[in-house]
């Protein structure tokens, strides 16, 4: 039996066998044989989701060997890529084509269809999640025959299709709205929390891209501003890499390392860090520059709230912060993306910002994430699907307004519940 690990490790499952189909053909054979037998199959993109989405004890599949650009259509900037296509690939091979996706999230390791089943998204109030980029797709459903959605040819299963949570079937293909390679100017700036919420609205509206880490026990955050530019493009900034590489993770690391060991002095590593925040800046093609290098592994919770709630809900995350003395050093991030009418995706029919909140591998996680997942509620959160939450179908039909539509593409598409697991049954229900 096969072990599957998540890239946080918060998830370990054993699928009894696991996949890896190469055509279409391949993949809808695939499922009439799990249907013949009865059998349940769940797809997994990077594994990079912090819930056990992808958990199963019976048929695991990847797309790892279905990846690769299937066309370009210039006149109507869209490009169709294999479900299984890793973003990082997919970017460079859009800029060989002098073509760019409008927006990323600060990772770019996940497959396309695992992205934007769980509603990934970046930052900025002109851009909704991943999944808005989307404008048809290809999935393979329940009965193994292939179904093609789009906004105009089966809208109703395109709006489930865009953030369906790999229970609708398997992507096999999807078509995205891309634009004309562009450059960003992007700079990194030592702000202070109060700032940030006293200008939040200039800095939001002023800046293509705008986002802050803000770091616990403190007034410092780490503020990020990306706008288009002419000018050219640098080769990355050793003091880029230096800061990426030595500080976000190096640094950050050795703090965490010694913090899981003396949790006692969050409140000073916080602090630590904080001193070590410093201004940078770099201009580079856009494909180049969302995303982080990630190599300091955590556990994350993240939560989609109304914009307007922004301030209220990281003043009383401040407040908790420091009326419970949380062993928390991670910092909070913040960003705002702009509403969609995608039926479970969390900025459903409403401006919002995501507040996400961290903790170090290894050190306790569950009493601060139940803290900050008490505000989030408050406010009408709704959970980012990929990252932890305690939350149950029950709770959340009430929180989006098109559950119910949800539900009956999932009917459509797959009444045998072929994609389902103990997890999808809880987070969506039987
Ligand atoms: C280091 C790190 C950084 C991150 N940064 C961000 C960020 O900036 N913004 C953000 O919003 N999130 C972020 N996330 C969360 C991450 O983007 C999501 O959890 C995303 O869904 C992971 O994509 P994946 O390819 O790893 O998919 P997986 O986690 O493997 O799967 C996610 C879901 O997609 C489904 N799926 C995968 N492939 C298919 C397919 N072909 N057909 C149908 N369903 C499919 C799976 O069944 C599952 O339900 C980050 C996570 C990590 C660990």
């Amino acid at each position: 039996m096969t072990i599957w690990q998540n890239w946080s490790g918060s998830v370990t499952s054993r699928p009894s066998a696991i996949r890896y189909p190469a055509t279409l053909d391949e993949i809808a054979a695939l499922v009439q044989e799990c249907r013949t037998a009865n059998r349940h199959l769940r797809v997994v993109g990077a594994g990079h989701s912090f819930t056990p989405l992808v958990a199963t004890d019976d048929m695991l599949v990847s797309l790892d060997h279905y990846t690769g650009l299937e066309s370009i259509d210039a006149q109507n900037n869209t490009a169709t890529v294999k479900a299984g296509t890793r973003i990082k690939a997919l970017g460079e091979m859009l800029f060989q084509q002098q073509l760019a996706q409008e927006n990323l999230g600060d990772s770019d390791v996940q497959t396309i269809a695992g992205a934007i089943s769980t509603g990934t998204h970046g930052t900025g109030i002109q851009f909704g999640s991943i999944s808005t980029q989307v404008c048809a797709l290809k999935l393979v459903s329940g009965d193994g025959t292939v179904v093609e959605c789009s906004e105009t040819q089966n809208r109703e299963l395109f709006k489930a299709a865009q953030v369906g949570l790999g229970a609708l079937g398997i992507i096999v293909s999807v078509t995205l709205r891309v634009l004309p390679a562009y450059k960003l100017h992007i700079e990194v700036r030592r702000k202070s929390l109060s700032d940030c919420l006293k200008n939040l609205e200039a800095y939001k509206r002023d800046n293509r891209h705008f986002e802050f880490h803000w770091i616990p026990y403190t007034d410092t955050v780490q503020a990020k501003f990306a706008n288009l530019t002419d000018k050219a493009a640098n080769a990355r900034s050793i003091w880029r890499t230096f800061n990426e590489y030595a500080l976000e993770n190096g640094a950050l690391w050795l703090f965490s390392v010694f913090n899981r060991q003396f949790p006692a002095a969050s409140e000073s590593v916080s602090k630590m860090i904080a001193n070590f925040i410093s201004d940078s800046e770099d201009v580079s093609e856009a494909h180049q520059i969302f995303a982080s290098v990630r190599l300091v592994k955590f556990q994350e919770m993240e939560y989609n709230l109304p914009a307007e709630c922004f301030t209220d809900a990281i003043q009383e995350i401040n407040a908790a912060i420091h009326r419970e003395r949380f062993r928390v050093h991670f910092p909070i991030e913040c960003r705002f993306v702009h509403s969609d009418d995608i039926y479970l995706s969390p900025a459903s029919e409403r401006e919002s910002c995501y507040i996400a909140v961290h903790m170090f591998k290894g050190m306790p996680y569950r009493e601060y994430f139940a803290a900050m997942e008490a505000i989030f509620k408050k406010y009408q959160g709704r959970p980012h699907w990929g990252k932890l939450h305690t939350r149950r179908a029950e709770e959340l039909r009430p929180l989006y307004p098109h559950w119910d539509d949800f539900q009956a593409a999932r009917q459509q598409l797959d009444p045998q519940r072929l994609f389902t697991s103990p997890y999808i049954e809880e987070v969506l229900g039987k």
